[in-house]
């Protein structure tokens, strides 16, 4: 039996007590309580909780599809979002925020530049004009360094 499968027995097992102890908790209605039932009812929650986030952890480990969890996973030397492709298991999009990383909401859309998506596209690099140029060289006047340096200085502000 793996670790995973003791954890599932556990859990199941954690689940029915809990709702066992409730009942007789109810059926048993006095106040306080009969301390030894309500003791191991209390337990039960947080034991529950521990199981499922251990079982979740692995689960994603092993499992996930996700751009985010395998951003290190390497399959035969190559990394993991480049042999296949990442879709969202709710819509299938690969725009999907959730196709990106499986805690953000599926949006049921492939738009791209999606909050969270890695498929955003950088903001186009707005080039100089033919006018622009034609001034940078008016008020450089001569010297190619200059003017190289004058136009890298005007795309810089444009582009800042
Ligand atoms: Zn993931
Ligand atoms: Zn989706």
């Amino acid at each position: 039996m793996t670790q995973t499968e003791a954890l599932r027995l556990a859990l199941e097992a954690l689940k029915k007590c809990q709702s066992a102890l409730a009942e007789e908790l109810s059926a048993w209605d006095i106040d306080p309580p009969l301390h030894h039932i309500l003791e191991s009812h209390d337990l039960c929650g947080p034991a529950i909780a521990a199981c499922e986030a251990a079982l979740e952890a692995k689960d994603e480990r092993v499992e996930c599809w996700c751009h985010k969890c395998n951003k290190n996973e390497l399959v035969n030397g190559i990394p993991f979002a480049m042999t296949r492709m990442i879709l969202c298991p709710n819509c299938g999009n690969k725009r999907c925020p959730k196709a990106s990383d499986h805690t953000l909401q599926c949006t049921n859309s492939n738009k791209p530049n999606q909050d969270g998506s890695v498929y955003t596209t950088q903001p186009q690099r707005k080039p100089l004009t033919d006018e622009e140029i034609d001034q940078i060289c008016g008020d450089v006047g001569y010297g190619y360094i200059n003017v190289a340096r004058a136009i890298e200085a005007k795309l810089k502000e444009k582009n800042s």
